[in-house]
């Protein structure tokens, strides 16, 4: 030792001592060090971990994955990383947050590097664990508030159904994805009657408690694959995959009927409302979505104009009357 080299040891310090787990293994998984961050987390002293096989004193671990793993930094010579995100943990130590953090366990990622006397092979991988689960946690908050938040803004906040918004992109990915695969769909738009009647003889709560109903009503009748979304203050859009034409119309009167059929009762009063429904289907040539809401838009006026509580659905010749309005 020269004359200016420490008498105390930093390394060993440290080594037993800092707030990072490590441990040495050999070739035969035997351990040979084991720090008190490790005797701490996992219940098992230095003396008794020390000397053992690590699979033997730990049989929880996932043995080949990890063997593999700690043999190629023995074949390699390289360090080597595992991330809580790949895999949350090696070791299922508990973590000392609050439970409200959502983890049952400390998040880790580890960090394995090889150990050789100088220029050598290595004899021995030095392991790492660095509890992240701040970091897990924080992220996973994070994630479920973006899901959250993409939630509320795809919804309607009156019906709780989707929105405009959620609807146009749909629309958009359903035509795209008819266009590329094949297949196709269809499009129902349809608009309470004689609305602006309701609102004036029962007052605006009971017009939104007859939106929320009806919302609830049609709903309910979808099969998982159909989309319903609010498209404006009293008109809704529904959206019927793999639907042909024929299909979406039969539906749609089924729909209708309901409707009509049973009053919405708000302050025990019996509301009657009817619903005039556009059908239209996807075609080939069709430029756009767009085309699909014009359509239905065109064959929903025709209903309005026939007398309403009616269902049509589109033909080009509707077109002249719409331009007549
Ligand atoms: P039509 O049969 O031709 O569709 O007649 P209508 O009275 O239903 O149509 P109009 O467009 O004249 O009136 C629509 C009414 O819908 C007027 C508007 O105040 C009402 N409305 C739109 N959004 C809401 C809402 O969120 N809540 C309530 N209560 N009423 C709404
Ligand atoms: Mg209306
Ligand atoms: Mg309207």
């Amino acid at each position: 030792m020269s004359d200016s080299a420490p008498s105390f040891n930093l390394a060993e310090t440290v080594v037993k001592w800092v707030d990072v787990g490590i441990f040495v293994l050999n070739k035969n998984f035997e351990v040979q060090l084991w720090n008190n961050f490790m005797a701490h987390h996992s219940g098992r002293l230095t003396e008794d971990v020390v000397g053992k096989n690590l699979f033997e004193a730990f049989p929880d671990l996932p043995k080949p994955w990890f063997t593999k793993k700690v043999n190629t930094v023995f074949l390699l010579n390289n360090f080597a990383f595992i991330s809580w995100e790949n895999r949350p943990y090696l070791f299922r130590f508990a973590h000392n947050r609050p439970i409200t953090g959502g983890a049952d366990h400390m998040y880790q990622n580890c960090m394995l590097l090889p150990l050789k006397a100088e220029q050598g092979k290595p004899e021995a991988v030095c392991v790492m664990v660095f509890d992240a689960t701040d970091t897990a946690i924080a992220q996973n908050l994070l994630k479920q508030a973006l899901e959250t938040i993409s939630e509320i803004s795809n919804r309607d906040g009156l019906t709780g159904i989707y929105n405009r918004r959620y609807l146009e992109n749909r629309l958009s990915s359903e035509f795209d994805r008819t266009r590329r695969y094949g297949g196709t769909f269809s499009m129902i738009l349809f608009d309470l009657d004689f609305f602006k009647k309701v609102n004036d003889t029962y007052g605006h709560l009971a017009g939104d408690k007859v939106l929320v109903e009806i919302a609830a009503r049609v709903r309910d009748k979808l099969r998982s694959s159909d989309v319903i979304g609010r498209y404006g203050g009293e008109e809704f859009v529904l959206i019927l995959p793999e639907t042909p034409l024929d299909g979406a119309r039969q539906f749609a009167e089924r729909l209708r009927e309901a409707v009509a059929l049973e009053p919405v009762i708000f302050d025990d009063t019996p509301i009657r409302v009817t619903i005039s429904m556009g059908v239209t289907e996807h075609h080939a040539g069709m430029p756009g979505y767009a085309t699909l809401t014009h359509q239905s838009d065109i064959a929903l006026y025709a209903s309005k104009a026939a007398g309403r509580n009616c269902v049509t659905c589109y033909a080009p010749e509707l077109e002249k009357l719409a331009a007549a309005k």
